[in-house]
């Protein structure tokens, strides 16, 4: 694709990167038949391509974003599967954070959904907070029905109501800042991302990390100074509270690799891992340039992780047949694709596999949240395929997916709680059968 930047724009290195993306596309469409939204929606300008024109001529122009810009922009999951397809190797994961960066900062949004934003970009990444926000709409969660009308605002407060779980599991002490030792001789140590809303929502999925990992002899550090990852604020376009995220893990892991060094950073949760393995990239200019890129190098999803030092299961197998949810961030953002499905099977559980795989479920961080509509269109037709499997439970490596999928027939666990159970952890709940 040809592009028209100025020599002064270019040197603007998100501008410059954001060109040399553009200069990638050979605009062949390819991408368009595996958009989630332009399967929904049938608009060129809801698919890859057509959000690539927008974006091109916004940022060639310099000019502040639109209606027209925000609105498309807004319906990408940032899914990536666009990436996945493209046979030109388009950056479009690079290309659409630079627009929503643009639009963040020269559109004005309607001040209910500026509201809205800068309530969730405030609470999400503090567990506190969102504890607290999460035990208020408990209590709402009734009346959800009872709020009016038909716009926007309407329907995101619903979906926010509706997607709020009925119970809370209480705080788990596992997940606080320690360093949790090995069992029997040291094979490794890893530093665990614990994250912010995961450890609120489903504390059970960093608990059967650690007593996974511990039980295969690798030593789990949960450092005091970490928090989010940074990835809620960065799909929101929030440049300055995303860097200060990154930034403040960045230094809590650099001192760790200075001391007693680490093998990897291990992460559970799929759309932050796809955030940290990108520090490299969004601190690239940044004096903490070097530590970052280390970061990135060490950051592994849990599957890598166990894969890495060998898994190895001590039960029985279970007879259970296991839905595979593959998380976009997992199957698009990482390329992980086959691993956690081995896992799953040396563990001892049938895989299979719905059709349609590569579509996302709807989650999409707070994609859900802001758009209700869509993100219930695609999570029904993903339940829809997952029942297809005739599977007894459904296993995803991203709280995000789990929230999204959850409430319907079929039970949702992280797919390392079942590997911990075959090797000696208790039993998810949910699961169905006898205790192994
Ligand atoms: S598949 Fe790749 S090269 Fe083709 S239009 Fe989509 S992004 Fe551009
Ligand atoms: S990231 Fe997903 S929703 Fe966005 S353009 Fe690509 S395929 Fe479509």
């Amino acid at each position: 694709m040809q592009t028209s930047f100025t020599a002064e724009q270019l040197r603007d290195p998100d501008t410059a990167e954001s060109n040399r993306i553009l200069r990638t596309c050979v605009h062949c469409g390819m991408c368009t038949a595996t958009c989630p939204t332009f399967l929904l929606l049938g608009d060129e300008l809801d698919s890859p391509r057509g959000r690539i024109y927008l974006i091109k001529d916004m940022l060639e122009q310099g000019r502040p974003a639109t209606e027209l810009e925000a609105r498309h922009v807004d319906r990408c999951l940032s899914c990536l599967s666009c990436m996945t397809t493209c046979p030109s190797g388009v950056n479009y994961m690079h290309l659409v954070d630079h627009a929503r960066r643009h639009i963040e900062e020269t559109y004005q949004r309607p001040w209910p959904e500026r509201a809205l934003r800068a309530v969730l970009a405030r609470v999400l990444p503090d567990p506190r907070l969102f504890r607290l926000s999460l035990l208020g709409a408990r209590i709402g969660r009734p009346f959800a029905k009872l709020i009016p009308g038909q716009s926007m605002t309407a329907k995101r407060l619903r979906a926010m109501l509706a997607l709020a779980p009925a119970s809370l599991p209480p705080a788990s002490p596992m997940q606080a800042p320690q360093v949790h030792r090995a069992e029997g001789a040291r094979r490794g140590r890893v530093a665990l991302l614990t994250g912010c809303a995961q450890k609120v929502l489903n504390p059970a999925i960093n608990e059967a990390t650690i007593r996974l990992l511990t039980r295969m002899g690798i030593e789990v550090v949960i450092t005091a100074e970490q928090g989010c990852c940074g990835a809620l604020t960065h799909h929101m376009g929030q440049h300055d509270p995303a860097m200060a995220a990154a930034r403040a893990n960045i230094r809590a892991w650099s001192r760790e690799v200075a001391g007693e060094g680490l093998d990897a950073i291990v992460i559970n949760a799929s759309g932050c891992g796809t955030t940290v393995k990108d520090y490299g990239f969004m601190f690239r200019t940044e004096t903490e340039a070097a530590d970052a890129a280390r970061v990135s190098e060490l950051a592994m999803d849990v599957t890598e992780v166990l894969a890495k030092f060998g898994y190895a299961p001590t039960r029985e197998k279970p007879g259970l047949t296991v839905a595979y949810h593959s998380a976009c961030s997992l199957q698009h953002g990482q390329k992980i694709t086959a691993l956690p499905k081995q896992l799953l099977t040396k563990a001892g559980f049938t895989v299979r596999e719905p059709a349609e795989a590569h579509i996302c479920c709807g989650s999409a961080g707070t994609y859900n949240l802001m758009q209700p509509e869509i993100a219930a269109k695609l999570r029904e037709r993903k339940l829809a395929n997952l029942n297809l499997t005739q599977a007894d439970l459904i296993a995803a490596g991203n709280i995000g997916c789990m929230t999204q999928l959850a409430g319907d027939a079929l039970p949702v666990v992280h797919t390392v709680e079942l590997l911990d159970w075959m090797a000696g952890g208790p039993k998810p709940a949910g699961v169905p059968g006898n205790p192994g």
